[in-house]
């Protein structure tokens, strides 16, 4: 038996990855989840799961989950320390970090100090302090394993070959749904078309990173820091199906793509099972009946946010910090309905160029960078 604790249990990763281990319930064992604010449905989860413990990060639903597990055993916890005393039990064996933003940057620090093994779809973690998180992984022994189905794809694909046999990687994107959107009409789309994503159904913040391709440009930071690759190794192709989750060009040109329906599941259960496999409950790839699969070189004109991207994995440092916290604030904005969609890489860009770059940064640093980006966003788009 397994035993895994899931952080942000209520949202769509998390609930994905209950559907996962429901199915692999012989080898799988859920001992403790964490939400926001959801009450309702993590009380739910408690009810059919039985972890032992349980945290809700909003003190004010703190009350009415424990109202609600009344009579039941587990251990409610909240406050600061409540993850880090959730991962850090002796009989945890998987972290699968599915918290969204920045959030989930502490909690990806306590799980490698815990030496869990860490199965991440947090990429906002990475993203911000990846020249960080990395070397501590390796100084701890832990394995961090991509949720991220680009990445997942990736990590598959690289088993091909030998690692100094890796020419470079192709990481796949729809596009969104303004791939065919006309460029001068992108700064007046509303915030329902930018939430209907054609291929992939997910939460509303990574849903808008789609639509404006910071998604993808936040995956090539995430890409550089987990393979160890320069920017010259890291190929973003737009590929409409969804079909082909990412490729691997080896030395001698063979190039090792890998497949599936898009759906989530089966990239969270690679990273439980991971290194083996288990059989999956996904509905499975028919080629004949799919017909065609596109490929197009993406528009960075159209969409800048991924030419930004490119800048964070050349430069380092504290910019992915900045980066990452002017996105979540200009994507809140957005959904808030105060600013248009045009005016999110906009922002990003401006506070990239005003921060205050460190090199070779400190957590501290990063964390002050982030700060930093927040106020400076929220200032530039009133
Ligand atoms: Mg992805």
């Amino acid at each position: 038996m397994k035993n895994v604790v899931i952080l942000g249990s209520t949202g769509s990763i998390g609930k994905s990855t209950l559907d996962v281990i429901r199915n692999l319930k012989h080898k799988y064992k859920v001992v403790a989840l964490s939400a926001n604010s959801q009450w309702e449905l993590l009380s739910k989860q408690v009810n059919e799961f039985k972890p032992e413990s349980v945290s809700i990060a909003d003190e004010r639903c703190v009350d009415l989950l424990r109202n609600s597990l009344s009579g039941n055993s587990v251990q409610i916890l909240t406050g600061e320390n409540s993850v880090r005393e959730m991962v850090s039990k002796e009989n945890v064996d998987i972290v699968l970090s599915a918290i969204v933003g920045g959030a989930g940057l502490p909690a990806a620090i306590e799980v490698i100090k815990s030496r869990k093994t860490l199965a991440l779809a947090n990429k906002e973690a990475l993203v911000m302090a990846g020249g960080l998180i990395m070397p501590m992984a390796k100084e701890n022994g832990v394995n961090i394993i991509p949720v991220d189905s680009e990445h997942s794809a990736v990590l598959q694909a690289l088993r091909a070959g030998r690692r100094e046999e890796v020419k470079k990687i192709i990481i796949t994107a729809s596009g969104g749904p303004f791939r065919n959107h006309p460029k001068e009409k992108l700064s007046e789309v509303t915030k329902e078309e930018a939430l209907n994503h054609p291929t992939w159904n997910m939460g509303k913040k990574i849903t808008i990173d789609s639509a404006t391709l910071m998604n993808k440009a936040l995956e090539v930071i995430e890409a550089k820091w987990l393979f160890d690759l320069d920017a010259t190794q890291i190929e973003v192709v737009i590929h409409p199906e969804s079909i082909i989750h990412s490729l691997v060009e080896f030395c001698d040109g063979s190039v090792i793509a890998q497949m599936g329906l898009p759906d989530m599941k089966v990239p969270i259960q690679f990273a439980l099972t991971y290194p083996d496999r288990e059989n999956g409950n996904a509905k499975l790839l028919d080629l004949a009946t799919l017909g065609t699969l596109n490929f197009q070189k993406p528009d960075m004109d159209k969409f800048p946010a991924l030419r930004l991207g490119y800048e964070v994995v050349e430069k380092g440092g504290t910019m992915g910090a900045t980066f990452n916290a002017a996105n979540e604030v200009a994507v809140q904005a957005f959904l808030d309905n105060k600013i248009k969609f045009t005016d999110i890489t906009k922002a990003v860009e401006h506070v990239m160029k005003e921060h205050n770059f460190i090199k070779d940064p400190t957590l501290q640093d990063i964390m002050d960078a982030d700060e930093y980006a927040r106020k400076e966003t929220k200032i530039c788009l009133s």
